[in-house]
């Protein structure tokens, strides 16, 4: 057969989903600099393929702009067409940014981190998700046995994720029925973003290419455990040194570590609605799961909402580089530029109201709608965002918890797996 190549530039919204178009490979140098044709509303499509409001009505135009750093030229060498795809801005058609455009929010984060502190970020997201290719046997959490029977699937993926440039760190079985984990090496500021977006649309691309599915829904048993997606984080100087430990801190943190930290505490509940955005992450984040119900900053405890990670005292390593917090309130029904996006900005306020650990931990939002209202109540979010945006956000989400109303709880998670 007569193929040409195709190559998409994607986006990925409030709905977390990558979304895009496609042009003949051919074109690229015209289309890196016009880009594709984007339309306000599509920001508006939700997690379900559905449009249940919208303030942007039919009107507008924009462009979806490929980022040339961040193409994925990825070949399975199976006879199926490649994977080829770069993730790109949205801009008015004058190229200034769309004021809901996601990667421009995050880029607004850093700069702003930048101001308030001079440092930039360093972080890498590790993902949970469940593989459909392999039997769920008891006794399976990170077995050597779950590990073979999941066939080729592990090394294709690591394959992938290497030509995609996202340097594969580890894959394991995970504790869940058939549910793997996924992580890979830090990277700085959009980067650490773009590499999520492109982990897990490989580790789909790669369950696709053997008739599976991988599923990053939060939870798809309301009995089970849920899928994680857990963000890493810490920061560099101006020289490239590390600027998040100073091992005389409360906690190892070094002042400002403190006080980011304190912020990201203090709009926990905001932040909720944005890291945890789909109806069913509120049935993760429940007792027993190993996933955080408190606001809490703790050493090492895998049930904090921040955990303060080990660093290992062995000869060579340097403990001032290995030091790193990790945010664990994620999950993959969120864009990686909105969750990440948000934890700067939530970090950045603490930074610049010089904030302090709070002494309680109040348990976490229980719903989406408690989340909403947190987020649409907190004053400085609506900066983060900017009005539109922020309405724009209430909006959609509302629609979706609408969109769930009714349903039971293993319906809402039948719906979600559908979806992620
Ligand atoms: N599956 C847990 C979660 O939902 C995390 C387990 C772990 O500590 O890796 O966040
Ligand atoms: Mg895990």
């Amino acid at each position: 057969m007569h193929r040409e190549p195709l190559i998409m530039v994607c986006t990925c919204e409030i709905a977390g989903r990558v979304r895009g178009k496609g042009f003949p490979a051919r074109e690229l140098p015209q289309r890196l600099v016009k880009g594709v044709g984007w339309v306000p509303t599509n920001t508006m499509i939700s997690a379900f393929g559905t449009i249940p409001a919208t303030p942007f009505g039919t009107g507008g135009d924009l462009i979806l702009v490929p980022d040339p750093t961040t193409e994925v030229k990825v070949d399975f060498e199976d006879g199926s067409a490649g994977e080829h795809f770069f993730l790109g801005d949205l801009r008015h058609l004058n190229g200034q940014p769309w004021e809901c455009c996601p990667r421009d929010l995050l880029r607004r984060a850093l700069a702003a981190l930048h101001d308030a502190a001079r440092v930039t970020l360093v972080s890498a997201f590790e993902h949970e998700f469940v593989y459909t290719g392999v039997e769920d046997q008891p006794g399976s959490p990170y077995s050597l046995d779950a590990m073979r029977r999941q066939g080729v699937f592990a090394e294709a993926l690591v394959a992938a994720l290497r030509a995609a440039g996202t340097e594969p760190d580890s894959f394991m079985a995970e504790f869940g029925a058939q549910q793997f984990e996924v992580t890979n090496e830090a990277a700085g500021g959009m980067r650490s973003a773009d590499r999520a977006v492109v982990v897990r649309e490989m580790v789909r691309a790669t369950a696709h290419r053997l008739g599976q599915r991988a599923i990053f829904a939060p939870i798809l048993d309301p009995e089970g455990v849920g899928n994680g997606v857990h963000i890493h984080f810490s920061f560099r100087d101006a020289e490239g040194g590390p600027a998040l430990y100073d091992p005389s801190g409360p906690f190892g943190l070094s002042v400002i570590g403190r006080q980011f930290a304190a912020g990201i505490l203090h709009h926990m509940p905001a932040l909720c609605a944005i890291t945890a955005p789909s109806v069913v992450s509120y049935i993760r984040l429940r007792p027993n799961r190993w996933a955080p119900t408190h606001a809490t900053l703790q050493q090492q405890d895998r049930g904090a909402a921040l955990r303060v990670c080990p660093v290992l005292a062995l000869p060579g390593l340097d403990p001032t580089r290995q030091f790193n917090l990790e945010y664990r309130v994620a999950d993959a029904a969120a864009s990686p530029y909105l969750a990440l996006g948000a934890l700067v900005w939530a970090g950045v306020d603490g930074i610049r109201r010089k904030l302090d650990l709070p002494a309680e931990g109040p348990p976490l939002p229980a719903t989406l709608g408690a989340a909403l209202d947190a987020l649409e109540a907190d004053t400085q979010a609506r900066g983060w965002f900017g009005e539109t945006y922020l309405g724009a956000y209430l909006q959609h989400k509302r629609g979706e918890l609408a969109e769930m109303a009714g349903l039971d709880e293993a319906a809402q998670c039948a719906r979600y797996a559908l979806t992620y």
